[in-house]
């Protein structure tokens, strides 16, 4: 059996690579992939901003089923029995559970994560997403995903969903604070769904009408379009109005833009939170007066990734709130997997809020 999967050499290019899927070896888990979405990590390498000189194995956000289980593979790391034809959701990455970081609970800054595969030249070949097949390895936290959540739904609980999920609870926002969120994008509105489940209030800004819609329909309080307020004063002044004079208790920032961060520091209230995450570019950059920072007492938390176990935590949450929230259009987009360059473009000129790749398409 052959299968397919695609690998980024550079800024707008896409190749696609064939090999013999091989036999699963003990401890070894091996899924069909149904769904890899296009993340905005993949999009920063597409368009030359992220990773670009060593190419990038693109799809991490994925759901699958379970084509075959290596020897002594029985249940899901949560302890659930799985067999062949399960839904399973696998976390993209591995960290070590024995460093100062990982003994703390701060997996996500795990200071001896695992290598993943640099090129799918490297056996077992299958270890990224946008693939026809995925293994997942040993020591590879995965999940089966609940009956009442569909692989579209499942597969952006894996990066998205899970960062912002630690992201609210490391910066423990909770019933009555203020949270204004930076971007409707895929991280934006699962970050608004659950911090509007803990009874905060939430304003959400962007500038494209379908996000914006999204944001409302995800449970945002109020909204702000950017192209109505088009200048960050004018912005900042408009949130001010609505959380009642200092500003908000916290900012996160899931646009991945640099003038958001600066933004947020200026927005948020004194002795206020900024959570960042969406800037993970080094080639972007902004000047900014760190005394911002020290004037006004703010607090910022950055991170990427996740403790491993969040995903079992954002699917379980999908599961409870999946009638409550429009999550089964999240992905706006379905391609073929030969037709994920088009995804990746498209995603790009934000034509669309989440693109799929979906092998089984054809
Ligand atoms: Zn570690
Ligand atoms: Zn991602």
């Amino acid at each position: 059996m052959k299968g397919k999967i695609a690998f980024m050499p550079a800024a707008h290019t896409l190749e696609f690579h064939e090999y013999e899927v091989s036999q699963v070896q003990p401890g070894w888990t091996l899924l069909e992939v149904t769904q890899s979405n296009v993340c905005g990590s993949e999009l920063h390498v597409w368009k030359g901003e992220f990773m670009a000189g060593r190419g990038m194995m693109p799809g991490h956000e994925l759901a699958g089923r379970v084509a075959a289980l290596g020897g002594g593979v029985s249940r899901d790391c949560a302890g659930a029995p799985i067999k062949p034809g399960d839904r399973i959701a696998p976390v993209y990455f591995r960290v070590c559970y024995r460093c100062r970081n990982c003994v703390s609970g701060n997996h996500a800054a795990c200071l001896n994560p695992l290598p993943g595969n640099p090129h799918p030249d490297h056996p077992p070949h299958f270890t990224a997403g946008f693939s026809t097949h995925y293994f997942i390895r040993p020591e590879q936290i995965f999940y089966r995903v609940p009956d009442n959540v569909p692989d579209e739904v499942a597969a952006s609980a894996n990066c998205a969903m899970s960062q912002v999920f630690w992201a609210l609870d490391r910066g423990r926002i909770g019933y009555g604070d203020s949270l204004v969120v930076q971007g409707a994008g895929g991280l934006g509105l699962h970050a608004i769904a659950i911090a509007r489940a803990r009874g905060a209030y939430v304003i959400a800004i962007d500038g494209v009408d379908g996000r914006l819609n999204h944001a409302r329909r995800f449970g945002a309080d109020e909204i702000i379009d950017i192209r109505q307020y088009p200048d960050a004063r004018a912005r900042t002044a408009r949130v001010r109005e609505l959380t009642g004079g200092p500003g908000p208790d916290a900012v996160l920032e899931v646009a991945g833009v640099p003038q958001a961060f600066s933004e947020a520091l200026a927005m948020v209230r004194a002795g206020g939170l900024v959570l960042e995450l969406g800037n993970i570019s080094r080639s972007l950059t902004i000047e900014f007066p760190p005394s911002t920072l020290t004037m006004k007492s703010i607090q910022v938390i950055a991170m990427t990734g996740y403790p491993p176990h969040y995903l079992k935590k954002a699917l379980d949450f999908l599961s409870l709130h999946i009638d409550r929230y429009p999550y089964g259009e999240l992905c706006d987009a379905r391609f073929p997997l030969s037709r994920a360059a088009e995804a990746l473009d498209k995603s790009e000129r934000r034509e669309v809020t989440r693109a799929a790749v979906m092998p089984q398409l054809g």
